[in-house]
């Protein structure tokens, strides 16, 4: 059986040739970048020597999915499930927002941010740092 191509081994393509495999029909999968993951991928912040997620950052129950690609690739339990689901944004002018459920709990500058550490740590967790 010839394979089937796919182009691009974004999350797409991987989860396309997944599914196939699975099924023990012959997959090719072609990237054009150096590493799989589209624009799900990360990269380490030069400033900070921070691991930074490029996307995805928001993955909810309903993706169901995605889920159950994960579930397959089994890397599912590497999840970090938020109990209240809660988004720290930062711009380089702007500083910090801690968004919960669209309510901005916290604002100011990278330096201001320090005085509201206890504020998003209490919705986050010491893990935030
Ligand atoms: C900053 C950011 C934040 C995001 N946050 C979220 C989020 O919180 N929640 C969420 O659900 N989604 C989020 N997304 C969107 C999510 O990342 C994308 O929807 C998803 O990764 C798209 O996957 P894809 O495989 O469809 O496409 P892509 O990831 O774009 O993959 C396409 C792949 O095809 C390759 N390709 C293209 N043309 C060719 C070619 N001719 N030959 C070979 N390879 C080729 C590309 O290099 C790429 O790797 C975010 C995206 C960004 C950029």
């Amino acid at each position: 059986m010839n394979p089937v191509v796919i182009v691009g081994g974004g999350l797409s393509g991987l989860a396309a040739g997944v599914h196939l495999a699975s099924r023990r029909i012959p997959v090719v999968v072609l990237e054009q970048k150096p590493a799989a993951g589209g624009r799900a991928y990360s990269f380490t912040d030069s400033v900070s020597g921070e691991t930074v997620d490029n996307g995805q950052h928001l993955l909810i129950a309903g993706y169901t999915r995605t889920l159950r690609f994960l579930e397959t690739i089994g890397t599912i339990n590497q999840l970090m499930i938020q109990p209240r689901p809660c988004i720290v944004f930062h711009h380089p002018v702007r500083g910090f927002r801690v968004m919960d459920f669209g309510e901005v709990i916290a604002r100011g500058t990278s330096d201001e941010i320090q005085g509201n550490e206890r504020v998003i740590e209490a919705y986050l967790g010491p893990q935030w740092r």
